[in-house]
């Protein structure tokens, strides 16, 4: 206490209580800078390089404070000293790397890689302006820049720059450093390449810019707007400078440990994390034959290298990029992958398993699995789906390189971090063992007498009543802490069929006005960013807008039934709702959500599933069984059986059923057109009626139906904490040191090492 005392009072130039909680913040961030760069270690032969596009990290102090031990001793002597480290907190900008899921499943494979002591590193780029932010003007989703780089930040400019060539430019990289703390461990870092040319200034209205200024635009913004040929191509040049930048980086640290490149493998292991980093592949060879490598053992060693992980089956996320962009941004790239074409070409008939295809366009995932040791998928269903389905010409071929990694969650962030009542309570009954065994969590079952029970309500009521305030003074919204919090945070996408929710909520509001109102008032509670050009999803965020507004100024329904889209949702906000959920919407189209990891969050902070058999969730459902979650709507095996034969009809189902007649027509009706804007909602009606690709009407009934029995079991309280409780007991499956240490085993094979 005295020498951490001493150092901030240092940092700062005065005593702490006389310190703004920004000041108190930097002082803290040069601490444990200093602490974590102490704490790097170089040990181990073999290393492990995440690349990835994206790192949607969080916000850093907290958690490095609680990874480096020293949280309860700094909160004790900022509130000694008059000041609240939550406050201190809200002072640090969230880094904007990342987008969703996939982006925060790489932060959290960071921070369990450098818990459990592996040699690893991230690889990513430093978006200065990030993916970007969420305003809504009008019931509209309005994207401007998310600048989130202050002066003293947690990056650390190091001296390292890399050329990397372009058709008809070259740039000089520059890398920035972020300490990856390990829990009680050693330090790992996040290696963020980004050019100094880069341009702040060219950004126009919204988040517009010149996409051919690649000078000035490279590291501006995640995924820029892909719907014209300069934003793809822009996504290009980005990868590229990703992946050559970290080709280079590997192969100068490997020589630097001993390799003689030859011995790569023995080195380095490189996780392709979706096929954004494909281009690792070419690239690595490329550089290995200028060093003077043949080009075939260059081809053996890179695949003895590189492993990928697979994210998504839905056709349109699987990158295929016209030859003639790669000719004209990475030429250099593009007589290697015809080789690669070729060779595949000459020893494997099938069409779908060639690089290029018959549109010259390179198909980055086949180009992975064949040049690469190992592709994996994310949780048990979706690799089944890989095998069984859509990479089933390539499971032929190589069974021996699927393998399933069921993703996770590092329970730093996502307990210890976010909800301190709980945490202190699982520490209260059971010990402090499950902080870094996660295993021994499974032990908080037992208690399950009345008095634990009321005492778990008791904190989700604690957590509720934050949330409030937290909605209050964010964003000027009222809601009832007595309420169900019933929520659904995530990206939106169709297939993750926010659409679905709706309707139920349109549903629940016309009976509402009829006179049948809830037992317990409900709130439902959206956070989504929609992509700027994914036309209908914005129309969904309109629709939710428009329904928010109706439904809170109605004076006969709103103490019955609230409806809040937050704004900007992003790691600091989920930090927030999570903790304070009742029922978790995990209502994708079976199939269709490879993993989730929002359901994993939810559940190890006691809220129960209401969800499809997909992704993970058939997962949680076998642990918790089905006493304690809310399943619904069709399998797999059917909806993959109506694609195959194209015979879902949407209007059928709203013929069929009048409550979804009823709500599908309310989107185009008098009360919400008087709201909301007329092109949008008569677009996304239109889409409900006559394609509704993602199948929401086909499960509206069943949906529909189990949830108003989740809300009818709320009621008896205990029943619900005895739920709630074993969804937190049963988590321990979804910790990503789990993961990690099953990518370990099976791809990765480091030996690992401990510190302390
Ligand atoms: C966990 C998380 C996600 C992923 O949520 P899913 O429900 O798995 O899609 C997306 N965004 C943020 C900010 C998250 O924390």
């Amino acid at each position: 206490m005295k020498k951490i005392a001493e150092e901030l009072r240092k940092q700062c130039g005065r005593e702490i209580s006389q310190c703004n909680n920004h000041e108190l913040y930097e002082a803290l961030l040069a601490l444990v800078q200093k602490e974590a760069a102490g704490r790097e270690s170089s040990e181990g032969k073999k290393k492990i390089y995440y690349i990835s596009a994206e790192f949607l990290i969080g916000k850093l102090l907290s958690n490095n404070l609680i990874n480096l031990g020293w949280y309860d001793e700094v909160r004790d002597l900022l509130a000694a000293n008059g000041k609240d480290i939550c406050e201190v907190e809200e002072a640090e900008p969230e880094p904007s790397l990342g987008n969703g899921g996939l982006g925060r499943l790489a932060a959290c494979f960071l921070d369990s890689m450098a818990g459990l002591g592996l040699n690893g590193a991230g690889i990513g780029l430093n978006y200065h302006l990030g993916l970007f932010k969420q305003e809504f003007e009008e019931e509209l989703q309005k994207e401007t820049p998310n600048p989130w780089i202050e002066e003293k930040s947690w990056l650390i400019r190091r001296d390292v720059s890399y050329p990397v060539e372009f058709g008809s430019l070259t740039v000089h990289s520059r890398l920035y450093d972020i300490a990856v703390t390990g829990y009680r461990n050693r330090t790992n870092w996040l290696h963020l390449f980004d050019v100094e040319s880069v341009d702040e200034g060219i950004v126009g209205e919204g988040i517009s810019f010149d996409k051919e200024d690649i000078a000035k635009n490279l590291t501006l913004f995640l995924y820029p707007d892909d719907s014209d040929e300069a934003g793809r191509k822009l996504r290009v040049y980005q990868q590229y400078f990703m992946v050559s930048n970290g080709a280079q980086m590997i192969l100068d640290e490997c020589v630097e440990r001993g390799c003689t490149l030859h011995d790569l493998p023995e080195y380095a292991v490189i996780q392709i994390n979706d096929t954004h980093p494909s281009m690792v592949i070419p690239e690595l060879i490329r550089l290995l034959t200028k060093r003077g490598i043949d080009f075939d053992e260059a081809v053996e060693i890179v695949q003895k290298t590189c492993a990928y992980t697979n994210h998504t089956i839905l056709a349109e996320a699987l990158e295929k990029w016209p030859i003639s962009y790669l000719k004209e941004v990475v030429p250099q790239l593009v007589p290697i992958i015809e080789i690669l074409d070729d060779r595949i070409r000459r020893k494997y008939a099938g069409e779908q398993v060639a690089i290029i295809d018959g549109d010259d366009r390179v198909h980055m995932a086949n180009m992975d699995i064949h040049y690469g040791f190992s592709a994996n998928g994310v949780a048990y269903l979706h690799t089944e789906i890989l095998k069984n389905t859509e990479l089933k010409d390539f499971y032929e071929l190589y069974p021996e390189k699927f393998n399933n990694k069921t993703n996770g969650i590092t329970f730093r962030r996502w307990l210890l971090h976010c909800n301190h009542p709980l945490a202190d309570y699982i520490t209260k009954k059971i010990g402090a063992g499950y902080k870094k065994d996660v295993k021994e969590l499974e032990k908080i079952g037992a208690f399950d007498d009345e008095a634990s029970l009321r005492e778990l309500l008791e904190i989700k009521h604690q957590n509720k009543m934050a949330l409030k305030h937290y909605l209050w003074e964010s964003q000027g919204i009222e809601i009832d802490e007595n309420s169900i919090f019933d929520i659904q945070v995530k990206r939106l996408h169709e297939y993750k069929r926010q659409q679905m929710n709706v309707l139920y909520v349109i549903h629940k509001y016309l009976e509402i006005k009829k006179g049948k109102v809830p037992t317990t008032p409900i709130t439902v509670i959206f956070g989504a960013k929609a992509a700027p050009a994914y036309v209908i999803a914005k129309d969904i965020i309109h629709l939710i807008l428009c329904l928010e507004k109706l439904v809170n100024q109605d004076p006969q329904v709103s103490p019955y039934l609230k409806v809040v889209m937050v704004e900007n949702y992003n790691v600091t906000q989920a930090e927030k709702l999570i903790p304070a959920c009742d029922i978790s919407e995990q209502i994708s189209l079976a199939s269709k959500e490879a993993s989730g990891t929002g359901n994993m969050k939810f559940m190890l902070n006691g809220a129960v599933t209401l969800g499809t058999m997909d992704g993970a969730n058939v997962e949680i459902a076998q642990l918790v069984g089905k006493e304690n979650i809310y399943i619904f709507g069709e399998s797999s095996e059917t909806v993959i059986r109506h694609y195959e034969k194209a015979d879902y009809v949407s209007k059928d189902y709203y013929e069929k059923n009048d409550d979804i007649k009823e709500a599908v027509d309310f989107i185009i009706g008098e009360e919400l057109m008087e709201i909301g804007k007329k092109e949008n909602l008569q677009r996304l009606y239109d889409e409900l009626m006559n394609k509704d690709w993602f199948m929401t009407l086909l499960d509206y009934e069943d949906y529909s139906r189990v949830r108003e029995q989740a809300y009818k079991d709320y009621e008896d309280r205990l029943g619900w904490a005895k739920k709630m409780l074993v969804n937190i007991s049963k988590a321990g499956f979804f910790s990503s040191d789990r993961t990690i240490a099953e990518y370990n085993r099976d791809i990765w094979r480091l030996s690992g090492e401990t510190l302390g």
